[in-house]
């Protein structure tokens, strides 16, 4: 296992947010700090909801201004330049087949504009500062997606006869969503999305070098939260109100939200070891192909079974899988199918 300190003591019922008076544990991805946010100079600020590229349709807010938005705006494009990355002869891609429904960046593309509407600087939705983004431990809020919760609340307002619609304002310009389907993808970008952040690497004469992280940690974070979007069967109104008022969870396959990390680790080579966050509340998958197994299948192909990567680049995404496989019950398992494959529908 990588050396970095990604355990710490995780709270994320700090992370707990209110969205129109309504508590609501969030979904989400947290990156560790290893130094300070000392964003550059941002871009020309633009009054309209972009698109990133011709590839990724996600709508840029404007007001994402300096680092998050330049390492979002650099993943996205850089991501699609491996697009000629399908599966080395003889890799077994099958896991990263079920879940983005082929073997290229092209697919992950797709997998994203489904589930990924809009992109938002923290706190736009939540209201969260950077302070309520700091986690303890050196760990910070990667990105939130927020869209499940809030299709949930609006699943509570449409039985009591309202028509919700969310109003994401851009400059002069105001977008307004009608909330149909939990995959109305709204992700707010956190702190940790912005850091400069670095992975140890061992060099050749034994000595460890810190390597800075790059669209390949990043775009998993989104992969990542472009999961919490799904919700595979419908949710009633009752059963929302139960899940705000803190009476029961919320259903696992219904944005597969976040449950305790599992005791042991399974390792590649079949070896069985304790799990450093065993034990760790909401930081780790409740079911089988939860947002941390798809992630896990994403850094499986980028670091060992695609083409077109740099060694350096399979470096990182070997250390990103070794961190997401602490939050994997059985994660070798899940990858080679033993608990079945993902069902990626949703309603
Ligand atoms: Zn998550």
């Amino acid at each position: 296992m990588n050396s970095r300190n990604f355990v710490a003591k995780w709270n994320l019922g700090r992370a707990a947010f209110s969205v129109a008076g309504i508590a609501i544990s969030l979904a989400m991805t947290v990156l560790t700090s290893a130094c300070r946010d000392d964003a550059g100079t941002p871009p020309p600020r633009e009054d309209v909801l972009e698109a990133l590229n011709e590839h990724i349709r996600a709508k840029v807010h404007p007001a994402l201004q300096g680092r998050p938005r330049l390492h979002l705006v650099e993943t996205m494009a850089d991501m699609m330049l491996v697009n000629v990355a399908p599966a080395r002869p003889g890799a077994n891609v099958e896991s990263f087949r079920r879940v983005f429904g082929g073997t290229s960046m092209s697919n992950v593309a797709l997998f994203l504009n489904d589930r990924i509407k809009y992109i938002l600087p923290q706190g736009l939705v939540t209201g969260a500062s950077a302070a309520d983004q700091s986690l303890g431990g050196g760990m910070v809020v990667g990105a939130t997606n927020v869209g499940v919760p809030i299709y949930l609340q609006s699943v509570i307002a449409r039985a009591r006869g309202m028509n919700p619609v969310i109003r994401i304002r851009a400059g002069s310009r105001e977008d307004q969503i009608e909330i149909t389907s939990p995959r109305v993808g709204l992700v707010e970008l956190g702190v940790g999305f912005g850091m400069e952040t670095r992975f140890p690497v061992r060099t050749e004469d034994g000595r460890t070098a810190l390597l800075a992280h790059t669209w390949v940690r990043r775009s998993s974070t989104l992969v990542h939260e472009a999961r919490h979007s799904d919700c595979r069967v419908g949710v009633t109104a009752a059963e929302a109100e139960a899940v705000f008022r803190g009476e029961t969870q919320p259903r696992p396959d219904c944005g597969y939200p976040h449950g305790t990390c599992p005791a042991t680790i399974s390792l590649p080579d079949g070896t069985i070891v304790p799990n450093s966050a065993a034990g760790v509340e909401g930081a780790c998958d409740r079911i089988p192909w939860g947002s941390y197994g798809v992630q896990l299948a994403y850094l499986k192909h980028l670091a060992l079974d695609g083409r077109g990567l740099t060694e350096r680049q399979r470096a990182e995404a070997l250390t990103e899988f070794a961190d997401t496989l602490m939050r994997v019950e059985n994660g070798i398992s899940l990858l080679r199918g033993d608990f079945g494959w993902p069902d990626m529908s949703s309603i």
